[in-house]
């Protein structure tokens, strides 16, 4: 036989899923001996039966009946009983915290005749009538659907008529006039009478709690929360106790260390004379708990018992609700509380020090975002206004600065000492030094990985995309929202990349210490040290190494600071930006074998250059460089540009140059509708001579360059876009041939591992043949998902993804988090037959998941070596690295 009660003395704090958090948590707080009213606990399980049908699940109303006679016999006197009512509170409690989204009813029990009998054993008649109207208009709008605002309309009335300001100044006699007039409400709008007894009362007040979890804003909160919407609540029923009596009684909320900082010590509000809601509705104003120590020292010295009994008990931050009546102290809720990122590490740190939990406890109860959150700069919260847009918030942190609205006023501005923010339609790579000038990028368009985003976040730069609230005018240098602001070049502007905002003018900022800790070792403060703490156990537990993506010497050595062991990705199409895209666009134009060679041979030493640079920087470390990636029109000016530039030196009559005729030629020749899909990665170096020769000879060189300075250089070569094991046995011999030219040139052996991506399912499809070549993998899974998906990452992510999160295909970005089951399954398959192929294959991810705590998480039961993400990134992989081991 299905149970459906259960008495507090018979659950405990293991049966959440059953008994809702907060009745589990009374539970095993009456367990522990601490005083809690006593009562019972209707399942979730009813809860979800009711919901299903509509009814009653059979035999509950007989359950909670027995346990009732239970609390009424304790008590010695029962329900609503004339002369001395025993009265409950009927409140509502799901598995996870929902504080405040459903109903709860006070003071069931009360009826016409029972108000008197309350009167009367309290000696106070005011508490009587208060209690009860309380109890009308709970009842009134959570169980009959009366608007609440009728019912405050009313009192408001009132309060005016007997020139009050508080309620407390309302007399027994107002408040008995209150219950008529609400009762009167209640029939007017219903149709039907407030129920007189107490056991109808009980019923309904059950009843309305279960479909409270269906209620508008408990829904939206799951939605936002991720709760799963099946769980139900369960319904605590509970002798009332009375904070409301006198001057000896009140109410209050505690946390037993501070939730904002961690620091210990009791910490919170009490209001003396009131109910608990009284407390968290901010009707009256609160003293510091501290102040309860003058006003009933004897309550505070028990508190303080129970507080720490918690504290030992949960072995973490308890928060609790509690009452004290005529003296007496009730303890009427607890849960281990929730708290900021900050406190989270403190708390964590502090526990484990005085051996209250291990240290694999202390990093299971922190997180990587958690520490994302230690690293960026803040806004002070307090000094935020009205926004002027929202956006998705793609790279957080706080930056203040004036809008730009393109790369060059961003650089021009910078150089002279100014900071700005550059506000862009989307990105592309030509805005790259812009962005590196920048406090942070604010466009109109594109999704979190999108162009500005990506690298946004890879810089570490705050970054706010997909503003549509916004018109960027480029070319009038200002942009507009929708409420009509104008904002022109040079205002100030903040962008609040981890809520997705933007404000006028300038929000003053906080630094980050623990920043300041990971470029400096400099331990600033308690929270510096626990988040320090909590790495260095991380570092000691993980199997995952971790390795940056870095392009540039600067990059790589503050990856090196931020505990990279290499770097995972160095991408060398920044290496052919800027300057040197003149020597690029004459290897595209060239029209003989010379002409290219010389275009490579002047690209050669600039390249080499720069791997020495992050040779040195990685110095005894592995240094993943992949060839030249996406297409070569990307190299080449925009075609509209160029086809204009033509049409009006025409028009003029001059001939156009023969530079850019050609140019236009060979724009035109190149385009493709598709271009993700086209001339990259590995086919771009099977089918332009010379570029694999060329790159492979700047790295080998950087290498023995490197050798003869007494270095300890890694370089392994990484082709992309490989599909099919040909393509990648191709690419490979000519690496080969290049390292062992350069080895016999110099004299020096150049031994580089040569290794592919995967990043396509036909390479993931056919890892065990691609192994035979490939001495490492390292999952592209930006590529990998789009191809999987066939979602262009350009395009979708702000088009229809938010749709599609809204509908629940899925529930997180793919492009964010790996899709486990699609992505992540080819991931499964290639790891399988790649190390069958070739045991010991070293296989890594180099993707934007790569610093996604969830995804980092799949990598280790995966079975990787590694995982590499941008350099800010780092020390969160690190932490989930260690935390993916618990
Ligand atoms: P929530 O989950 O929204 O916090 P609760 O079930 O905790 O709702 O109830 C709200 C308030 O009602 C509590 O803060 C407490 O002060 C008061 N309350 C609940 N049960 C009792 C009780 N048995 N005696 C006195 N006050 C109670
Ligand atoms: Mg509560
Ligand atoms: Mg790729």
């Amino acid at each position: 036989m299905v149970r459906y009660v259960y008495d507090f003395a018979e659950g405990g704090r293991d049966m959440a899923d059953l008994l809702g958090g907060k009745g589990a948590n009374l539970a095993e707080m009456t367990r522990l001996g601490l005083p809690v009213p006593p009562g019972f606990t209707v399942t979730t399980e009813a809860c979800r039966a009711f919901l299903a049908t509509g009814a009653e699940p059979e035999g509950m109303t007989a359950e909670i009946s027995r346990h009732l006679t239970a609390v009424e016999r304790a008590a010695g006197r029962s329900l609503g009983q004339r002369d001395d009512p025993l009265l409950l509170s009927v409140r509502s409690g799901a598995r996870f915290s929902m504080p405040g989204m459903m109903e709860t009813v006070l003071d069931i029990g009360l009826n016409d005749e029972s108000v008197q009998g309350l009167a009367k054993t309290s000696g106070n008649e005011r508490f009587a009538w208060d209690s009860y109207r309380r109890l009308v208009q709970m009842f009134g709008s959570t169980v009959m659907g009366v608007d609440t605002a009728l019912f405050e309309g009313t009192i408001t009335l009132l309060k005016e008529a007997r020139e009050v300001q508080d309620d407390v100044q309302l007399d027994a006699g107002d408040l008995a006039w209150l219950v008529e007039t609400y009762k009167s409400l209640i029939r007017d709008e219903t149709g039907q009478d407030f129920p007189q007894s107490p056991a109808e009362q009980l019923r309904l007040a059950v009843l309305a709690v279960f479909r409270s979890w269906n209620g508008e804003r408990a829904r939206l909160y799951r939605k936002r929360e991720h709760i799963p919407e099946d769980l139900g609540t369960a319904v605590t029923v509970q002798r009332m106790v009375f904070g409301n009596l006198g001057a000896d009684s009140g109410s209050g909320v505690a946390f037993t260390r501070d939730p904002a900082t961690g620091r210990p010590g009791l910490y919170g509000d009490y209001l003396s004379n009131a109910q608990g809601e009284d407390v968290v509705a901010g009707i009256r104003n609160t003293v510091p708990l501290t102040d309860l120590e003058r006003l009933d020292p004897e309550s505070y010295r028990r508190l303080c018992d129970h507080m720490g009994t918690l504290e030992r008990h949960y072995r973490d931050l308890c928060d609790i609700e509690f009452t004290i009546e005529r003296g007496t102290l009730w303890m009427l809720q607890t849960r281990v509380g929730k708290r900021t990122a900050e406190a989270a590490f403190a708390i964590a740190a502090e526990l484990a020090e005085e051996g209250l939990i291990t240290p694999d406890e202390a990093l299971a109860r922190v997180s990587g975002d958690g520490l994302a959150r230690l690293m960026f700069p803040r806004f002070d919260t307090a000094a935020t206004g009205d926004a002027l847009a929202h956006g998705i918030p793609a790279s957080p942190g706080a930056a203040v600065g004036a809008a730009v609205f393109d790369s060059a006023e961003a650089v021009r501005r910078a150089a002279a000492g100014e900071k700005v923010v550059l506000v862009r339609q989307e990105t592309t790579p030509d805005d790259l030094p812009g962005m590196l000038a920048a406090q942070a990028v604010l466009t109109s368009r594109g999704g979190k990985t999108s162009h500005a985003a990506v690298v946004a976040r890879g810089m570490g730069k705050v970054c706010v995309c997909g503003a549509e609230e916004l018109t960027v005018n480029t070319d009038a240098r200002r942009f507009t929202t929708r409420a009509g602001t104008v904002v022109e070049e040079g205002t100030v502007v903040s962008v609040d990349g981890s809520a997705g905002a933007v404000y006028l003018g300038g929000v003053p900022l906080v630094a980050s210490a623990f920043m300041r800790y990971l470029e400096t070792g400099e331990q600033a403060d308690g929270i510096v040290a626990a988040g320090a703490r909590a790495l260095r156990h991380a570092d000691a537990v993980r199997r995952l190494e971790v390795r940056a993506n870095a392009d540039t010497p600067e990059d790589a050595a503050r990856a090196r600071r931020f505990g990279a062991q290499g770097i995972g990705l160095c991408r060398t199409e920044h290496m052919f930006l800027g300057e040197r895209r003149k020597l690029v666009e004459e290897m595209i134009l060239a029209r003989t074998d010379a002409q290219r060679a010389r275009a490579l041979g002047a690209l050669l030493p600039l390249q080499r250059r720069d791997f020495v640079g992050i040779l040195e920087a990685m110095d005894g470390l592995p240094v993943t460089i992949r060839l030249l990636d996406p297409p070569l029109h990307e190299f080449l000016p925009d075609r509209t540009e160029l086809a204009v530039r033509v049409a009006t030196a025409d028009a003029r009559g001059e001939p156009p140059t023969a530079h850019d005729t050609e140019l236009l030629a060979a724009v035109d020749r190149m385009h493709e509708e598709n271009p993700m899909l086209g001339l990259r990665g590995v086919r771009l170096g099977l089918v332009v001579p010379g570029l694999v020769a060329m790159q492979v000879r700047a790295i080998a060189e950087a290498v023995v360059q490197r050798v003869r300075a007494g270095g300890a250089p890694h370089a392994e070569i990484m082709v992309p876009l490989v599909g099919a094991v040909e393509e990648l046995r191709l690419a490979r011999e000519e690496v080969e041939q290049v390292l062992a030219r350069i080895g016999e040139e110099t004299g020096v052996p150049v031994r580089c591992p040569v290794g592919t991506m995967i990043e396509l399912p036909r390479a993931a499809l056919t890892a065990g043949r691609i192994a035979e070549e490939a001495e490492f993998f390292s999952f592209g899974t930006n590529d990998l998902t789009q191809t999987a998906w066939g979602f262009s990452r350009d395009d979708v992510e702000a088009e229809f993804f938010a749709a599609y999160l809204d509908k629940g295909v899925f529930t997180a970005s793919p492009f964010e988090t790996i899709d486990r089951d699609g992505v992540g399954r080819l991931v499964r398959i290639a790891v399988d037959e790649g190390r069958a192929a070739r045991p010991g294959l070293t296989i890594g991810v180099c993707g934007e998941h790569g610093g996604d705590p969830e995804s980092v998480h799949f990598f280790h039961a995966a079975g990787l070596d590694y995982v590499s993400c941008s350099p800010f990134r780092v020390p969160v992989a690190r932490l989930e690295a260690g935390r993916a081991t618990l």
